[in-house]
C-alpha cells in the first residue's frame, strides 16, 4: 500500500531521492572509517617514541571524516525534507482533484470530516515518514552490514556479547511495536471522530447556544478527545521507554566489552597487547554503530503502520472514481426543454424509492412549477437535473438528450440552479455572483436587478464590490437567497430551476422578483418549486408530488377542479376570494 502512494512521486524526486541514498553511502562509509583512525591513534599512543606528527596526520582526517559526515547528513536531510514537502503537496492536490469530481454518493459515503482529515492529517503522516524514514531506511541496514564486515575477524568473545545486545535491543522493539502498532490504527479514526464532533458543533453552534446545550456538545468533545488523548498518552508512554532501554543496552555493551578486554589483554603476551587494545576501542565503537542502525530500522517498522494506514485512507479518496462521469458528449437537437421519462430514484443504500413514474414534459420558454409537502421528493427531483444523483430509473432528458449522454460541464452550463440553501462563499457580492469570472459591471448588476438584489447590495458601502464572509454569514436569510438567485441568472443559462428559492423572501419581493423574472427572461425554461400557491399561480403547467408520484398536473384553474391535494393546498394559503378570481 505505502510502496503504491508513491507513484506520485514526479521523476525529478525520483532523482533526488537516488542522490539523497549515495549521499547517504558517503555518510556511512566516512562514519565508518572514523574508528580506524581512532585504533591508529590509540596505538600510536601506547607505542614508546612515536612521532607527534603521526598523531597529528591520523587526528585531522579523522577530523575531516567527522566534516565530510556533517555535510552529507545535511544534505541528505535537506533533499529528503524536500522531496517529503513536494511529494506532500502532490498527494493533497490529487485528493483535492479526486473530491472536487466526487458526486454526491461518494460525499455521503466518506462523509466530510473524514475527507478533511485525509488531506490534512494523514498526508502529514506520510510526509514525516518519508522525510525520516528515507534516511533511515537506507542508512541502517548500511551502516549495520558494513559494520559487521569489519569487526567480523575480530574476538569471538565482543562478537558474542555485541551479538546478544543487537538481540536484546531488537527484542525490546518487537514488544514495543507490538505494544504500539494496533493503537496507531485506532489513532487516524479518532482523529476523524474528533474532527467530527467539533465541526458538527461549530456549524451548529446558533442552535448549541439557543438550547443552553453547551454542557452536552462539551460531553462530547471530551469524550472524543479523551479517547484521542488516551491513545495518544498509551503510545507515547510507550515510546518514551524505548531511549532509555536504548542506552541502557549500549551501555551495558560497552561496559561487556571493556570488561572481557581487560581479561583477554591481561591474558595476551605483553608485545600484542597494545594491538589488543586498539582493537577494543574500533570495535566498541563499531558495536555501537551497529546497535544504533538496528534500532533506526525498528523504529521505522514502529512509525510505519500509522503511514500506511494513512496511506491507504488517501489512496481510497485518491482512487475512487466517481459514480457520475462524463458522457460521450452528444449535440443535443433542441433547445430549453426539459423532460422526464417514467423516472425512478432511490438514494444509495436506501429501502425505499423517493421517486416513482415521474413523467413530465417542459417546453421552451414554459414555466413548470413543482409543488407539495415537505418530503414529498421535490428536491430530490430536481437534484436529477444537473446529475447530482443519477435517476434509478427511466431517463431525465435536457434539450431532448439523456442527461448522462451530456459531458458534465456542458450540461451544467445549460443549467442555472439554485439550491434549495442558499450559499455564498467567502469573497466580494461580485465573485459570488459572477462564480469566479471577470463578469462585466453591467451583467453582474443586471443580474442583480432582476433578482431584486440591487436595492440592498447598492446601500451597501462598496456596492457588488461589498465582503461576503463565509457562508453569507453577514446578509439574512432572503438577501442570501437573492444572490444566489442572481448568480444563476448572471449566467443566461436555458434552464433555470429554483428549489424553493422565494421561501425566504416576502411577499411583496416576491412578486417583484417573478414579474422581473418572467420580463427579464422570458424565453428561458423555468422549473420552480415552491410551498407558496402565490409563488406559482401563474406557471404553465403545475406538478402536484406527493410521495414521490405525480399526484396530478394542469394549470392552477384545471388543478383547483381536478385534484383534491391540489385544493386543500390552496385553501388552506388563499382565502375564498382569492380562490375565486384567478
Ligand atoms: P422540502 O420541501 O422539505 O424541501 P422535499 O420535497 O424537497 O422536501 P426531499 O429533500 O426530496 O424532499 O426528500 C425526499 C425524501 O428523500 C425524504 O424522505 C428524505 O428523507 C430523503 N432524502 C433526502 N436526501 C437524502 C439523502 N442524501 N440520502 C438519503 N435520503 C435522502
Ligand atoms: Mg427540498
Amino acid at each position: 500500500m505505502f510502496f503504491r502512494i508513491l507513484r506520485y512521486l514526479s521523476p525529478k524526486e525520483w532523482r533526488m531521492t537516488a542522490l539523497t541514498f549515495l549521499l547517504i553511502a558517503a555518510q556511512v562509509g566516512l562514519e565508518l572509517k572514523m574508528p580506524e583512525y581512532m585504533a591508529a591513534i590509540t596505538a600510536l599512543v601506547q607505542t614508546p617514541g612515536g612521532e607527534m606528527g603521526e598523531i597529528w596526520r591520523s587526528g585531522g582526517m579523522m577530523l575531516l571524516c567527522a566534516f565530510g559526515t556533517m555535510l552529507c547528513t545535511m544534505a541528505a536531510g535537506y533533499l529528503s525534507a524536500k522531496i517529503a514537502a513536494g511529494f506532500s503537496m502532490r498527494i493533497r492536490d490529487a485528493v483535492f482533484c479526486s473530491i472536487q469530481s466526487f458526486s454526491f454518493e461518494e460525499l455521503d459515503r466518506f462523509s466530510v470530516p473524514s475527507l478533511i482529515t485525509r488531506s490534512t492529517n494523514d498526508v502529514t503522516q506520510i510526509q514525516s515518514l518519508l522525510a525520516m524514514g528515507l534516511q533511515m531506511a537506507v542508512k541502517s541496514p548500511m551502516m549495520a552490514i558494513w559494520a559487521i564486515v569489519k569487526i567480523s575477524a575480530k574476538q569471538w568473545q565482543w562478537t558474542l556479547s555485541a551479538g546478544v545486545c543487537v538481540a536484546i535491543m531488537v527484542g525490546l522493539d518487537i514488544v514495543m511495536f507490538l505494544l504500539v502498532e494496533p493503537k496507531f490504527r485506532i489513532m487516524q479514526q479518532l482523529t476523524d471522530n474528533l474532527n467530527r464532533v467539533l465541526r458538527e458543533h461549530l456549524t451548529g453552534l446558533r442552535v448549541v447556544r439557543a438550547y443552553n446545550a453547551e454542557a452536552y456538545q462539551a460531553a462530547k468533545f471530551e469524550e472524543a478527545n479523551d479517547d484521542l488523548t488516551r491513545t495518544s498518552l498509551y503510545t507515547g508512554r510507550v515510546m518514551a521507554l524505548m531511549n532509555p532501554g536504548m542506552m541502557l543496552v549500549m551501555n551495558a555493551m560497552e561496559l561487556a566489552i571493556y570488561w572481557i578486554g581487560a581479561y583477554l589483554i591481561r591474558a595476551a603476551l605483553p608485545e600484542l597487547r597494545v594491538g589488543l587494545f586498539a582493537d577494543m576501542v574500533v570495535f566498541s565503537s563499531y558495536a555501537l554503530q551497529i546497535v544504533m542502525s538496528f534500532d533506526m530500522l525498528v523504529m521505522i517498522f514502529i512509525f510505519a503502520p500509522r503511514a500506511i494506514v494513512s496511506a491507504r485512507r488517501i489512496l481510497e479518496v485518491a482512487e475512487t472514481s466517481p459514480r457520475i462521469q462524463d458522457g460521450p458528449g452528444e449535440t443535443p437537437g433542441q433547445r430549453g426543454t426539459l423532460e422526464f421519462r417514467h423516472v425512478s430514484f432511490r438514494y444509495p443504500g436506501a429501502g425505499s424509492d423517493v421517486l416513482t413514474d415521474v413523467s413530465f414534459s417542459v417546453k421552451k420558454g414554459q414555466t413548470v412549477a413543482v409543488i407539495g409537502s415537505t418530503g414529498a421528493g421535490k428536491t430530490s427531483l430536481v437534484n436529477l437535473i444537473p446529475r447530482f444523483y443519477d435517476a434509478t430509473g427511466g431517463q431525465v432528458l435536457v434539450d431532448g438528450t439523456d442527461v448522462r449522454s451530456y459531458r458534465l460541464r456542458e450540461l451544467r452550463r445549460r443549467i442555472g440552479f439554485v439550491p434549495q440553501k442558499a450559499l455564498l462563499f467567502s469573497g466580494t457580492v461580485r465573485s459570488n455572483v459572477a462564480s469566479g469570472d471577470a463578469g462585466t459591471e453591467e451583467e453582474v448588476r443586471e443580474a442583480l436587478r432582476i433578482a431584486q438584489a440591487a436595492e440592498f447590495v447598492d446601500a451597501l458601502e462598496k456596492g457588488p464590490d461589498a465582503s461576503v464572509s463565509q457562508g453569507g454569514a453577514n446578509f439574512s436569510g432572503g438577501q442570501r437567497q437573492r444572490l444566489s438567485i442572481a448568480r444563476a441568472l448572471y449566467r443566461r443559462p436555458e434552464l433555470l430551476i429554483f428549489d424553493d428559492s422565494f421561501s425566504a423572501l416576502d411577499y411583496r419581493t416576491d412578486r417583484l422578483l417573478r414579474d422581473e423574472l418572467k420580463r427579464a427572461t422570458a424565453g428561458t425554461t423555468c422549473l420552480i418549486v415552491a410551498q407558496r400557491i402565490g409563488t406559482i399561480l401563474n406557471a404553465d403547467q403545475i406538478i402536484v408530488l406527493d410521495r414521490g408520484r405525480i399526484e396530478a398536473m394542469g394549470t392552477h384553474r384545471e388543478l383547483l377542479e381536478s385534484s383534491k391535494v391540489y385544493r386543500q393546498i390552496a385553501e388552506s394559503q388563499l382565502s375564498e376570494e382569492e380562490l375565486r378570481h384567478v
